[in-house]
């Protein structure tokens, strides 16, 4: 297949959203925003070997590659719509990139996003996505909007794949739910855009609790006080893992007191576990504290600033 083949036969084929007034083919993309509406942006790239594992299997790479994309929308409380694709490979490799599209795809089509152009070039292997969405902007969750006083959640589990990764950096297979949780991880869409109803202030955890909490500390000018013990975490997740490892894709947002119930059930509604973590203070910095109210002193390796 030529370059134009290739492009059509992997990418052109997906079924058109209405705001697509033109997609793949023509020399740029050509689309409609809802009115009221803000266009909401996110672009990652995802290097070999330094981003995932060399030998990472190409479906997993085309999940992960628009997954870590569609959290942060999430983590703005915003629609996905359209994504672009620029992807360097080393070669026209028909089956990886048969693999890479089926997991591409299989996520994009969960959330009704559609490709709507990319790039592509010969080059060390390097997956580069941006994700389109849509806000209401009075409604968008913002990094700069934690009040003192408000309750800081999480959703989901921390640390499963920060556990993975240490497993198979030391040769130890990870049994299959770390595996999933560290090479396809759930985008918290649903989530994201029920909180817009009720919190004005989230992020989503790709660095580590710790270092992600902390850019809504400095944005916020708060602190935080976390409660160690209420940690959600998996059997074998340490809490140092559950702070600091990257990879989670979860969300970290926070409320207003009054609305805990409605977390409660939004999270059964959703099916997503949601946990109270702690409480924002005035104080700046991040204080670690056992159920008991006792000092945790866990080391923040490389994030002691916070302490
Ligand atoms: P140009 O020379 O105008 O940049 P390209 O040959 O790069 O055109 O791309 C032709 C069409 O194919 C464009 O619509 C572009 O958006 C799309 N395209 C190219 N590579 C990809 C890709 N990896 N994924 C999705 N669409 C792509
Ligand atoms: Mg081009």
């Amino acid at each position: 297949m030529n370059e134009f083949d290739l492009i059509q036969h992997f990418f052109a084929a997906q079924k058109h959203r209405p705001d697509v007034l033109l997609g793949i083919g023509d020399d740029a993309a050509l689309l409609t925003i809802p009115a009221h509406q803000s266009l909401v942006v996110s672009i990652d790239t995802l290097v070999a070997g330094v981003h995932f594992p060399v030998n990472t299997n190409p479906e997993d790479i085309g999940y992960k590659a628009l997954a870590v994309n569609l959290s942060d929308l999430a983590a703005m409380g915003a629609e996905p719509a359209w994504a672009t694709l620029a992807l360097t490979l080393p070669n026209a490799d028909e089956n990886w990139l048969k693999q890479f599209c089926a997991g591409f795809f299989n996520l994009a089509n969960q959330y009704q996003v559609q490709l709507i152009g990319g790039d592509t070039t010969r080059g060390p292997l390097t997956i580069t996505v941006q994700a389109h969405g849509f806000v209401e902007s009075k409604h968008v969750l913002r990094r700069d909007q934690a009040q003192v006083g408000d309750l800081i959640y999480v959703t989901g589990t921390l640390g499963d794949a920060g556990l993975a990764l240490q497993q198979l950096q030391n040769n130890i297979p990870p049994n299959n739910y770390l595996l999933q949780r560290l090479n396809r991880p759930t985008p918290r869409i649903d989530m994201g855009l029920e909180l817009t109803k009720i919190s004005k202030c989230a992020i989503d955890i790709s660095d580590g609790l710790a270092a992600d909490l902390n850019h809504i500390l400095v944005a916020s000018k708060v602190g935080v006080k976390i409660n160690v013990d209420q940690l959600p975490k998996n059997k074998h997740v340490t809490s140092e893992l559950a702070l600091t490892a990257g990879d989670d894709y979860e969300l970290c947002f926070t409320i207003a007191p009054h609305y805990q119930n409605e977390v409660t059930k939004i999270a059964a509604k959703l099916n997503c576990p949601c946990t109270c973590i702690g409480i924002i203070e005035k104080p700046p910095g991040l204080r670690l504290q056992y159920a008991d109210g006792s000092e945790c002193n866990i080391a923040l390796k490389g994030y002691q600033h916070f302490c």
